[in-house]
């Protein structure tokens, strides 16, 4: 099942902290959570980790708990304890021995920035994940850089900018080159595998997605991290007809959630896989309701309109799980996304009642020159300030300009602005009749 991928030696979390002092207490207690960790053990892992913050080790004369804590934050965020995650981070930030040290600053605020991605904020993420690095820089810190560059890159990739995408993960590949300490392995590669499919390297993708559940050892990080990898890479591999290799990856991700019965995410993870596989609306259905990873519900959400509606010219059911994935995607900032979910819809004949929802685009004609170059400057992300610097206009004319423009379009908030934007942009409004979505990197 390994096949000829050789298993990386390098950690998903770093195998100990910087203070590793031979006398320090809670570096040796975060190894054995480590090594825990990286056998799939994950509660005992974690029960680990509380004790190492908890350690007092006050030896080593090195901020040791905050090591502790910052690492227990992530396994919190791995299984999707979002809001425990948050808590432990706040109170790390806020504590006099982080806020006295700026390096330990920036990595607390990567790491909230992590944090802010899994809950699905993505405004909030890439803004801090931006704070973090800039901080990193400033304080020659850059150990914690890699956590910051797979936001960014995750962030910018689903909001439909492949550009600042590809920045990102050329910077990642920097990381990884220079060995920085907190390099995520599994989930960046991941990252890499959905930009290489949102450019059209389908090709590319599908090898580096075979490779990826070829390896136990990646699959593993990918459960442990990311609950909406595995059934991505899935559903890659389905979509091109390699059944066996996708197959292989299911049963060995089934073991691991057998293996940890009480860790939600993973269990979710593995149901969404498996259905997909296995073409089971009833386990889809069952994976929308355990899935609590947002991004991760949405993809499952989209992925049940998709076989309700195949083979079919209407659709309301479908109609209905498109819609929501759409709401889903757009809230949290995942334009790319909820622009290929809203093909979808036009794809399939809805509903009178959603079809009137998917809004005409006559809207765009009336605009004025003005309103048209605000809307495009605001639909690739711009605030209103930004936006009125670069048209030298005042703050207040562009709000107006911008009310104008969401009741002439019919839109109410400046997402819906930008993924009707982004749809006209790149060509994707296709024939009602049309089935295929026609956006890039599309799913069948
Ligand atoms: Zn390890
Ligand atoms: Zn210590």
């Amino acid at each position: 099942m390994v096949g000829h991928v050789r298993e990386p030696d390098a950690c998903e979390e770093p195998t100990l902290p910087p203070c590793v002092a031979l006398d320090c207490v809670t570096a040796g207690i975060l190894t054995r959570a480590h090594e825990r960790w990286h056998h799939g053990r994950l509660r005992e892992a974690i029960a680990l980790a509380e004790q190492a913050v908890e350690a007092d080790c006050g030896r080593c004369g090195r901020p040791c708990s905050v090591y502790a804590g910052l690492l227990l934050t992530l396994f919190l965020v791995g299984i999707r304890h979002v809001d425990e995650a948050a808590d432990l981070q706040r109170r790390l930030h806020a504590s006099p021995e982080v806020q006295d040290d700026l390096q330990l600053v920036a990595s607390t605020t990567l790491v909230g920035a992590k944090v802010a991605l899994a809950a699905g904020d993505y405004a909030d993420a890439a803004a801090l994940a931006e704070q973090g690095l800039r901080l990193a820089a400033e304080t020659g810190q850059t150990a914690w850089t890699p956590v910051g560059n797979l936001v960014l890159a995750t962030t910018t990739l689903r909001r439909g900018d492949l550009c600042a995408a590809l920045h990102y993960s050329a910077k990642l590949e920097e990381d990884a080159v220079f060995a920085r300490e907190m390099f995520p392995v599994g989930q960046s590669a991941w990252a890499i595998v959905q930009l290489s499919e949102a450019g059209k390297g389908r090709d590319k993708a599908v090898a580096l997605a075979r490779e990826l559940l070829g390896s136990q050892t990646f699959t593993r990080r990918l459960l442990v991290a990311e609950p909406a990898a595995v059934p991505w890479l899935v559903r890659l591999l389905l979509r091109v007809g390699e059944r066996g290799p996708a197959g292989a990856g299911v049963r060995f991700a089934e073991r691991l959630a057998a293996e940890n019965p009480d860790v939600d995410s993973i269990g979710a993870a593995v149901l969404h896989a498996a259905a997909l596989l296995e073409d089971d609306l009833d386990k889809l259905r069952r994976a929308a309701e355990s899935h609590t990873d947002p991004w991760a519900r949405a993809s499952v959400l989209e992925d049940i309109g998709v076989r309700l509606s195949a083979g079919q010219d209407e659709s309301p059911e479908a109609a209905g799980y498109f819609e929501r994935a759409m709401r889903a995607y757009t809230h949290m900032g995942s334009l790319r996304d909820a622009s290929r979910v809203m093909s979808r819809l036009r794809g399939i004949n809805a509903s009178p009642r959603s079809r009137g929802r998917c809004r005409p685009r006559s809207g765009i004609q009336g605009l004025t020159d003005t309103e048209y170059a605000v809307a495009k400057l605001v639909s690739q992300g711009l605030t209103n300030s930004e936006t009125a610097e670069q048209m030298f206009l005042s703050r207040h004319t562009v709000a107006f300009h911008l009310r104008r423009v969401f009741q002439k379009v019919g839109v109410k908030s400046r997402l819906e602005l930008a993924v009707m934007w982004n749809e006209l942009d790149t060509g994707s409004v296709g024939p009602a009749a049309d089935a295929a979505p026609v956006l890039s990197g599309s799913r069948t």
